[in-house]
């Protein structure tokens, strides 16, 4: 090896970082023109999961779910490019942040069509002549309503929560939008429909273990990857007591 591996060292002493919560309740309020009690009671107490958890909440036309992703914050210089200000006036502009803006982002579960596939395209190579991936995917009827409902509970709940000048919007969804793509290699009981099994292993090559995103039978719509780090570990030890073992 011409280049042997370094040893590289961090310093891991005060980098592990936390939010202010009740700061970002403030700011919301100041945002609303409301108060930190009436934020927390619109964003914490509205009984809305609670109703979700009991299936009160689920939707006759559509299956599965989807959960919000977003954050507060003020506007920043970007804000003064569409003005037509000039010199001292526009400096001094800039020397404040701007209005406070908030957003959010639905987050929804994609059902694991049979028909959606990644596959490896028999033309085209990458540069060192391996075949590049390719993926013929798209959503579907159950998306598509689901999208409806997560644009309009989204309004109401920022309205609920006492913002003002709430717009929205839906500007669709090519499938990999959601960075959150997973599946194709999906973990099952049974040999005849998964490639995996309930350790990663994949049936027909038991010194094989897919522990990544592949292994997942559905997206649901909550963040994956805290999901693929706890198999990869249950994997990991699996792996290392069968090695022991002799298995494989
Ligand atoms: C901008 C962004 C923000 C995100 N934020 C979050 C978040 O906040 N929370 C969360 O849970 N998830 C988040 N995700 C999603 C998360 O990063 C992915 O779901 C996760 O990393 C997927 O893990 P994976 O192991 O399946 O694939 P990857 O992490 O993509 O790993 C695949 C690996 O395979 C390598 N590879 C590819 N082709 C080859 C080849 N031919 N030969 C050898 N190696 C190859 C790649 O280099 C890569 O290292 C985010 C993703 C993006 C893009």
């Amino acid at each position: 090896m011409p280049n042997g591996i370094k040893l590289v060292l961090f310093d891991m002493d005060n980098v592990l970082c936390d939010y202010d919560r009740g700061k970002r309740v403030a700011c919301l309020a100041q945002l609303a023109g409301s108060t930190s009690a009436f934020v927390h009671k619109a964003i914490w107490e509205t009984g809305f999961e609670l109703l979700g958890d009991s299936g009160a909440l689920d939707a006759s036309d559509y299956l599965r779910g989807f959960g919000y992703q977003g954050a507060a914050s003020r506007e920043g210089w970007q804000r003064s490019v569409a003005e037509m200000s000039i010199g001292a006036g526009l400096k001094e502009g800039l020397t404040e942040p701007g209005q406070w803006t908030m957003g959010i982002t639905g987050f929804g579960e994609l059902l694991p069509y049979h028909e959606n596939r990644i596959m490896l395209d028999k033309e085209k190579k990458d540069k060192w002549g391996l075949p590049v991936l390719s993926m013929d995917a798209e959503i579907k009827d159950n998306e598509k309503k689901m999208r409806k409902d997560m644009v309009s509970e989204a309004v109401e709940m920022l309205e609920a929560a006492g913002l003002k000048n709430v717009h929205s919007w839906d500007r669709g969804h090519p499938v990999g939008d959601g960075i959150h793509e997973m599946g194709a290699a999906r973990m099952g009981r049974d040999a005849k429909t998964s490639v995996l099994n309930g350790h990663n292993q994949v049936w027909d090559a038991p010194n094989v273990f897919v522990t990544d995103g592949a292994s997942m039978t559905s997206s649901a719509c909550q963040n994956p990857s805290l999901t693929y780090m706890a198999l990869t570990a249950r994997a990991a030890d699996f792996a290392v007591s069968e090695l022991k073992k002799g298995n494989i």
